[in-house]
């Protein structure tokens, strides 16, 4: 089945508010097995909606409505919705009194004339309660289509949709849509699909979709059939032929995880402990880090040495390395790394020291550069980096490209 959307208000089309309506519900739309070609935003206005509803009836079965559905002259979505149905409008007694109800609830002093015109309802439409506001939904059926009103303030729509949408849906199209994700990392987006292009080109259920990130690629597999058993069965070798071609540089197939997290289960299954030494990055690292649940069980410290003097005080960075080869170089790295390390007696530490912009490059070290060390059990390593990009991108570059270091340091030794 085919489902449209219609977003309604001016406020979107300049801009004023972020269309979220339209990307929940297109989400909701494809995780139901719903295909969804066209969507657009129209401002309130009656003739633009009318063409804009009738438009979209003639090319897909289903077209949801977002917004204009309030009590103010404006709203104008279920009037000129009716119209192109060729149906009246008529009181619908169970809404005057879900609204009065409603206004009962949040102890209203006055209500106002217009807040009843949406007990207003087109001739033998579905009501759907709204149990966070006043204007309800409304289902409207003809011809084998369904015109679906939903309000527009999300806080509304979200929980409509949930509870009363979604079923109506599902009931309308019983396939379903069931996804699975494999995340790489280590390896740009290019090769990446390179790697797998023939699986691209051959795709049809299930289909492959690449998703770059910086410094990893996601890989969205996903299957539509009768049910979730089905839809996983036709998932599993896909899932299975892209670990075989990117071995190692799968770090999960688990949709939730992050890269942080699967490098803090790496640490923990071997039973280390880290620090990390930030110059460049000033703490993006260990922030990173810090945003998984439990990691104190590693992570130890997380210091900022963005000085010469903090490399040297605090993790006993030698002056010579820093006078001789500059803070931004590979020696700087290794020495920040291991100092780090041996500073908190952790097994591994984790540095990094750059150049981030937009000032301060020279021929010999230009923007971009970047050190990156790792202090893994006794042995010290320093990569080398050139990031293209603003400051904030050269910073979270070097903070990925640290994590994934580490992750291939945290392997090797498993070798
Ligand atoms: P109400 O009953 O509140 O009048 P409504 O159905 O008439 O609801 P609108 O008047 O179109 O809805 O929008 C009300 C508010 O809902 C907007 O000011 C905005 O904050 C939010 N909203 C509307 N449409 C969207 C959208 N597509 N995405 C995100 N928020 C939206």
């Amino acid at each position: 089945m085919v489902v449209e959307l219609i977003s309604v208000g001016t406020e979107i089309l300049l801009g004023n508010i972020v269309n979220t309506n339209a990307a929940y519900l297109s989400r909701e739309c494809a995780l139901l097995g719903l295909s969804l070609y066209h969507q657009s935003s129209i401002g309130d206005n009656e003739e633009r909606l009318y063409e804009a509803i009738e438009r979209a009836l003639k090319r897909s079965d289903i077209v949801i409505l977002s917004g204009g559905l309030g009590p103010t002259k404006d709203d104008l979505t279920k009037e000129t919705a009716a119209k192109v149905m060729g149906l009246s409008l008529v009181e619908d007694p169970h809404s005057k009194e879900q609204i009065a109800e409603y206004f009962k609830q949040i102890h209203a002093k006055v209500v106002t004339e217009n807040n009843w015109k949406q007990s207003m309802i087109p001739e033998g439409a579905i009501v759907i309660d709204n149990d966070n506001g006043t204007a309800p939904g409304l289902i409207l059926e003809k011809d084998g289509k369904s015109l679906i009103l939903l309000p527009g303030p999300p806080r509304e729509l979200i929980p409509m949709f949930q509870k009363d949408i979604a079923p109506y849906l599902s009931q309308l199209e019983p396939d379903m849509i069931v996804s699975e994700t494999v995340k790489v990392c280590g390896i740009g987006e290019s090769q990446a699909e390179t790697m797998i292009s023939d699986l691209i080109d051959e795709q049809s259920n299930p289909t492959i979709a690449p998703y770059a990130k910086l410094g990893e690629v996601h890989f969205r597999i996903t299957a539509k059939a009768k049910d979730e058993v089905i839809a996983r069965k036709l998932i599993l070798p896909m899932v299975e032929e892209l670990k075989n071609r990117f071995k190692e540089k799968v770090y999960t197939t688990l949709e939730e995880e992050t890269l942080e997290e699967s490098i803090y289960h790496l640490l923990k299954d071997k039973g280390l402990k880290l620090t990390t030494a930030e110059s460049c990055s000033g703490g993006l690292l260990a922030g990173r880090i810090v945003n998984v649940p439990g990691v104190s069980e590693v992570f130890q410290q997380g210091f900022i040495t963005y000085s010469n003097a903090a490399k040297r005080n605090l993790i006993g960075v030698k002056k010579s390395t820093l006078e001789e080869f500059g803070a931004v170089s590979p020696q700087t790295a290794k020495e920040m790394a291991k100092g780090c390390a041996l500073t908190m007696g952790s097994e591994v530490g984790l540095s990094t020291t750059g150049i981030a912009g937009p000032g301060g490059g020279t021929d010999e070290k230009p923007v971009g550069l970047v050190y990156i060390g790792c202090y893994y059990k006794g042995k010290t390593i320093a990569k080398e980096f050139h990031f293209q990009g603003n400051r904030s991108k050269v910073r979270d570059s070097a903070v990925v490209q640290a994590l994934i270091l580490l992750r291939e340091c945290i392997l090797e030794d498993a070798k």
